[in-house]
């Protein structure tokens, strides 16, 4: 098994930090300390001062971080969080994915995925039995999850949807689902000629218990224009996401980042979603993805290095106060990056997914058949020394797999 500790290292001795960040991010401990060694900006260490007392720190300082802060620093503050809030806990969940179509009638440039109505002979639209086939093969199998997301098919409508998630619930009852992202939300339900309010209503209803995180990209108008420009807006996902909140659902919420944006606009994203997690509390975990440039209209744009993608998370940790759980979607960043992730704020991997996700093998990731076992997942988890604690959607532990620790 790879061990995520030795890149770890060597990331942060390629980039000189001091050897007191080093011990800090592989093992925390007094960040008083470390800080003490450090010849920071002192903007910085007012920034630092806060994250010790848990205060929440501004746009502007958020800015900062991104445009000053070294990795070995914002590393060392976002694993001070990352073990005040989980004590060395990295959780994850065993779960599986259905993805009922590619065909969508949107045209996001950042997407390697879908495929418009008029091709939809090189895509896939899976009918009810297909999909509820996927539910039954796991069968006796301890999956806690399904989630069910993908492209927005103009003739797979509301009551569709509805009668799968009806069913899925009498197959199933103790399966979590977890469904459907804001965008295809938006788009069946305007449809159906329904309010928000409404048709989330009838959703909750016919069994859907959780949404997504994606379709957020980046708020920022301009930015939508230009990586995709026909799909709901900022107000809109966040109508959606505090109308699911306040029928007692939960949400995940992501940040698509790494190809047109600037900091500011990862900042004002950030903010958007903090403003609306204090609006409502409903949001499980925030989810940073990374642009993957295979194979769709921005392929032009070169993407983000490793040690950007840890500067990222490690910055969101310490930016996103009131989110509890930060998450690294293997599928997405490749699982050794992922595993990195956890020396630098994240506390979440995602789950076993099984290989039933396309979305981002087709933008060229690494994972082209993603799927782990519970084993190797615990695995990833105890070579950085932290703690693998399965969980379901919700966040409540199931099981906590201890291991002597790989420091
Ligand atoms: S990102 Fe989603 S909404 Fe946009 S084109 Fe791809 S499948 Fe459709």
């Amino acid at each position: 098994m790879y061990k995520g500790i030795y890149f770890v290292r060597y990331l942060c001795i390629r980039n000189n930090f001091p050897e007191k960040f080093v011990t800090m991010i592989l093992k925390p401990f007094d960040l008083s300390e470390a800080l003490k060694i450090a010849n920071l900006d002192p903007r910085l260490l007012a920034i630092a001062d806060k994250v010790q007392h848990r205060e929440r720190i501004t746009e502007e300082e958020g800015l900062l971080l991104f445009e000053k802060g070294e990795l070995g620093f914002v590393g060392a503050l976002a694993n001070h969080i990352a073990s005040d809030l989980h004590g060395g806990k990295v959780y994850f969940n065993r779960n599986f994915h259905i993805e009922p179509t590619n065909v969508c009638v949107f045209t996001c440039n950042f997407c390697s995925y879908s495929r418009l109505y008029k091709h939809r002979d090189d895509g896939w639209e899976l009918g009810m039995e297909e999909m509820l086939d996927i539910v039954r093969k796991y069968d006796g199998q301890p999956v806690t999850e399904v989630h069910i997301v993908g492209g927005v098919h103009p003739k797979m409508n509301l009551e569709f949807f509805c009668e799968l998630l009806s069913k899925i619930r009498a197959h199933r009852p103790g399966l979590h689902i977890k469904g459907f992202t804001a965008v295809e939300l938006d788009y069946m339900i305007r449809k159906a000629k329904l309010s928000i309010e409404e048709g989330m209503q009838k959703l909750r209803d016919a069994g859907l218990q959780s949404l997504p995180g994606g379709g957020a990209e980046i708020f920022d108008a301009e930015v939508r224009n230009v990586i995709c420009p026909d799909k709901v807006d900022a107000d809109g996902w966040l109508h959606i996401h505090e109308t699911a909140h306040k029928l007692g659902m939960h949400s995940n919420a992501t940040m698509l980042y790494g190809h047109v944006e600037k900091y500011k606009h990862l900042i004002a994203h950030m903010s958007r979603l903090r403003q609306s997690q204090d609006r409502t509390g409903g949001y499980n975990c925030f989810i940073p993805l990374k642009f993957r440039n295979g194979d769709n209209d921005m392929s032009h744009i070169s993407e983000t290095s490793i040690i950007e993608d840890l500067r990222l998370y490690a910055i969101s940790r310490i930016f996103m106060d009131n989110f509890r759980n930060l998450k690294a979607y293997w599928p997405m960043l490749g699982r050794q990056t992922a595993q990195l992730t956890l020396a630098f704020g994240v506390n979440d991997l995602d789950g076993t997914i099984d290989d039933t996700t396309k979305i981002y093998s087709m933008a060229g990731a690494e994972e082209q058949t993603p799927s782990l076992s519970t084993e190797q997942l615990c695995d990833m988890i105890h070579a950085v020394g932290r703690i693998p604690v399965e969980r379901d959607t919700l966040y409540n532990e199931i099981k906590i797999y201890q291991e002597e620790s790989a420091l």
